[in-house]
């Protein structure tokens, strides 16, 4: 196995005879997306990242670009999924081939394992816009309001949290904590759409924060007009991390795996996804009969990882993630609180009502 040192992304492997044998079964399920060429060059990684793997064990999200999602990764899906199979695997070491905040949240979950990010610069536009101080200064402007994170949240702004949410459960945790914490209104954080999104499906009153996801708040309802024009006929698929009026001109809203679950039973004609390129990829390379029309926003952070780096942190186990014990303690709280909720259905987003939420706060 060579061992480079430098910048993973100038390394460059031969593609031999062995390296075909041992790829060509994985080129046939992304050939549609990846030219010949281009697959000359991922391949010799593939190869070595897999034979790498039988020591260790590598992860990915829906949102990784191809050769990643379907070469080289064991689990797919959502954070919240992934760090849930990687609780649920024996390995010692897990590769998190996602941003940041996923790497996180497979450490809260399994402290034990050694957990690696290929790059450490792999942030989250999201994650980022808040800081478990800011929790602390909302909780004393709130008090007594429960404190509801979206899981695209750092392990100091989990450890602040009083429960957990995805985009798949978001309604019914909101309702749920009001309850249980008897307060009639909550703290949503940070995604200040997806609080909008919930509000338009609750009488419960919420707080949030000015972040956003910067590929999902760029889509905007005239896009999807647009798209309409030039697709006559189109379905339009909205993830809730959109701004509002993107959902109320779409044909349907849900989260990752409502949208993966909608395209596999009703196999529209043609259909759209308002999310980030890679899932739009990867939802493509499994519906082959339906048409995706791409008009997607590629996430800058995802796509910080590579293939090279990939191979590359299996071979110096670098970079591992550290996070305090008390904070993994209080964040994993968090966490359990919303994966032991008996929830029996996915969140809808439909806009009975005004997506109006009571605050929006910033940083001061
Ligand atoms: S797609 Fe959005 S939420 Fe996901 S990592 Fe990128 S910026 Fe963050």
């Amino acid at each position: 196995m060579p061992d480079f040192g430098g910048d993973p992304e100038t390394h460059v492997l031969p593609y031999t005879d062995e390296v075909r044998l041992k790829t060509d079964h994985l080129y046939a399920k992304v050939s549609g997306f990846i030219p010949e060429f281009e697959w000359r060059l991922h391949a010799p990684f593939i190869a070595a990242i897999n034979d790498l793997k039988h020591e260790r064990n590598a992860v990915t999200h829906n949102y990784m670009t191809p050769e990643i999602y379907h070469c080289v990764g064991d689990f797919a899906g959502d954070s919240l999924q992934l760090a849930k199979e990687a609780q649920r695997t024996d390995a010692d070491v897990i590769v998190q081939a996602g941003v940041h905040f996923m790497a996180e949240t497979s450490k809260i979950l399994c402290p034990e394992k050694t957990v690696l990010i290929p790059d450490l610069r792999a942030g989250c536009s999201l994650a980022a816009s808040i800081t478990g101080a800011d929790v602390r200064l909302l909780k004393q402007k709130y008090p007594g309001a429960p404190v509801i994170t979206y899981v695209n949240s750092t392990a100091d702004v989990k450890a602040e949290t009083d429960i957990c949410c995805t985009s798949s459960n978001a309604v019914e945790v909101v309702e749920y904590a009001a309850k249980e914490w008897d307060s009639d209104i909550v703290l949503f954080l940070p995604d200040q759409f997806l609080a909008r999104n919930v509000a338009a499906m609750t009488d419960v009153k919420i707080i949030t924060w000015a972040g956003a996801c910067e590929v999902h708040e760029r889509f905007t309802a005239q896009d999807i007009r647009e798209m309409r024009e030039g697709t006559p006929g189109v379905i339009v698929l909205a993830h809730p991390e959109c701004p509002p009026d993107v959902l109320a001109e779409a044909d349907f809203a849900g989260s990752t795996s409502g949208i993966i679950n909608y395209v596999k039973d009703k196999q529209p004609k043609n259909v759209v996804l308002l999310t980030e390129c890679s899932m739009s990829d990867n939802v493509a390379a499994e519906n082959p009969n339906v048409n995706f029309v791409r008009p997607c926003n590629l996430c800058p952070h995802m796509k910080r990882i590579t293939l090279p780096k990939i191979l590359t942190a299996l071979q110096t186990m670098e970079h591992k993630v550290e996070i305090d014990a008390d904070i993994i303690e209080k964040a994993r709280g968090a966490i359990e609180r919303m994966i032991a909720l008996p929830l029996t259905r996915q969140s809808m987003y439909t806009h009975e009502r005004a997506p109006e939420v009571m605050a929006v706060e910033a940083r001061v």
